[in-house]
C-alpha cells in the first residue's frame, strides 16, 4: 500500500473551559465543545481537523457532527491523500448539510496532504502574508467588564477591538465608550450578530459618531435574510458593511455581491469548507469588496488553519481569529507560532497546520 493512502480515522469530542463566557447577541458559549477528526495514512503520517459547534449560530449540533465525521472517515478510508482534491470534492456533496463537519474533514485532508508534502499550509495557499495579527473580541457584558478586559488586552499588545453589540443599546454605548477610554487610538470593529433593523443600525452608528466613536467595519447589523437592509446600510454608512450570517454559502455571497448589498464579507471555514471559502475569496477579490477572516469558537488547531488560509491567499483586511485567547487549555500543542499579543507567524510552521492534539486528546 502506498504510504499516502488513508488507512485510519478517528472522531473524538473535546471540551475545554473558557476564561469568560463567549456571549454575543444571539446566544452564548459557556465552554468549548468541539470535535476532533484525525486521519492517518499508511506510512503513519496524520492530519487533524476541528469541527466548531456553534448551535446558536448555525443550528448544527455536536451529535450530528460526530455522525457526519464518522461518515466522512468511511468515505475517505482507502483514498490516496495524493489526490486531496478528489477527497475534498467527495466531502463537498456528502457533508453539505453539516458545514462544521465539512470544514473539519477537509482540514484534516489538507493537513495530511501538506504534511506528506513537507510544506506549511499557508504556502500551499499561496504564501502571500506569513504574519497576521488578530483583533480581540469584547463579548457582551457590562461596561465595567468591557473596560477591564480592553485595558488588560491593550496592555497585552492587542490594538484592534471587535465589540459585540445588539443586546441593549444604552449599555452598548457605555461599553463602547469604555473600550475607547481603555484603548485610546485603537481600532474598533462592531459585530451585532443580526440584532438590528436597518434604520435602527443607522441611528446607532450616527449616535456613536456623535460620541466620537467611528468603527472601521460594521458586521452583520441586520437579520441574515434582510438583504435590502444590508444594501441600505452599505449605501448610507461610511464604513464597510460586512456580511457574516448572511454569507453562509457561495450562492449567498454571489447574490450579495450582485445586488451590491455588502462592501465586505466574513469568510469562515466552518460556514463554507475550504473549497467554497476559496471561491468566496475569489468572488470578493474580483468585485473589490473587503474581506474578513473569521471563525466560530475554535482552538488553536482550527484557528491556525484559518490563519494559513488567509495568510496564504492574502488580501484580507480584517483578521478575527482570537478565540484561542478565550480557552483555558484546549489540549492542543505546537501553537507557539501564535504569540500572546495575537500574531500568527506562519513562517515558523514546518509542515501542515502545525498544531497537534496533545496526549489525552
Ligand atoms: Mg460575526
Amino acid at each position: 500500500m502506498k504510504d499516502s493512502v488513508i488507512k485510519k480515522f478517528s472522531v473524538k469530542e473535546f471540551d475545554s473551559e473558557l476564561f469568560t463566557p463567549f456571549t454575543i447577541s444571539s446566544g452564548s458559549h459557556r465552554s468549548l465543545e468541539n470535535v476532533l477528526f484525525t486521519l492517518e495514512a499508511a506510512g503513519g503520517v496524520k492530519g487533524f481537523g476541528e469541527a466548531a459547534i456553534a448551535t446558536h449560530i448555525t443550528g448544527e449540533t455536536r451529535a450530528r457532527t460526530v455522525k457526519s465525521l464518522r461518515r466522512a472517515g468511511e468515505l475517505l478510508a482507502g483514498r490516496d491523500a495524493a489526490n486531496y482534491l478528489g477527497a475534498m470534492c467527495v466531502l463537498e456533496g456528502a457533508l453539505d448539510g453539516n458545514r462544521a463537519a465539512l470544514a473539519a474533514a477537509q482540514m484534516a485532508v489538507l493537513d495530511l496532504a501538506t504534511r506528506l508534502q513537507g510544506v506549511p499550509l499557508y504556502k500551499f495557499f499561496g504564501g502571500k502574508a506569513p504574519r497576521l495579527k488578530t483583533d480581540i473580541t469584547v463579548v457582551i457584558g457590562g461596561a465595567a467588564a468591557a473596560y477591564d478586559f480592553t485595558l488588560k488586552m491593550r496592555r497585552g499588545g492587542f490594538r484592534i477591538f471587535k465589540v459585540k453589540t445588539g443586546s441593549d443599546m444604552d449599555e452598548d454605548f457605555r461599553r463602547l465608550e469604555a473600550v475607547k477610554k481603555a484603548a485610546p487610538g485603537c481600532a474598533i470593529y462592531l459585530d451585532a450578530n443580526c440584532a438590528y433593523g436597518a434604520r435602527e443600525a443607522e441611528r446607532f452608528i450616527n449616535d456613536l459618531a456623535r460620541r466620537g466613536i467611528r468603527p472601521e467595519v460594521l458586521e452583520q447589523p441586520v437579520p441574515k435574510d434582510d438583504i435590502g437592509g444590508l444594501a441600505y446600510l452599505s449605501r448610507r454608512l461610511p464604513m464597510p458593511v460586512c456580511a457574516d450570517e448572511s454569507a453562509y454559502s457561495l450562492d449567498d455571497v454571489f447574490n450579495l455581491i450582485r445586488k451590491k448589498a455588502v462592501t465586505a464579507v466574513n469568510i469562515k471555514l466552518t460556514k463554507l469548507g475550504f473549497l467554497r471559502a476559496r471561491e468566496v475569496w475569489a468572488l470578493a477579490r474580483a468585485s473589490g469588496i473587503k474581506l474578513m477572516m473569521g471563525e466560530m469558537l475554535e482552538s488553536e488547531l482550527a484557528s491556525a488553519a484559518a490563519a494559513h488560509f488567509a495568510g496564504g491567499l492574502g488580501g484580507f483586511d480584517f483578521i478575527d481569529l482570537d478565540t484561542p485567547f478565550f480557552i483555558k487549555d484546549s489540549g492542543m500543542r505546537g501553537a507557539s507560532f501564535l504569540s500572546k499579543d495575537g500574531v500568527y507567524s506562519l513562517d515558523r510552521v514546518k509542515a501542515g497546520i502545525g498544531v497537534v492534539p496533545g496526549a489525552g486528546r
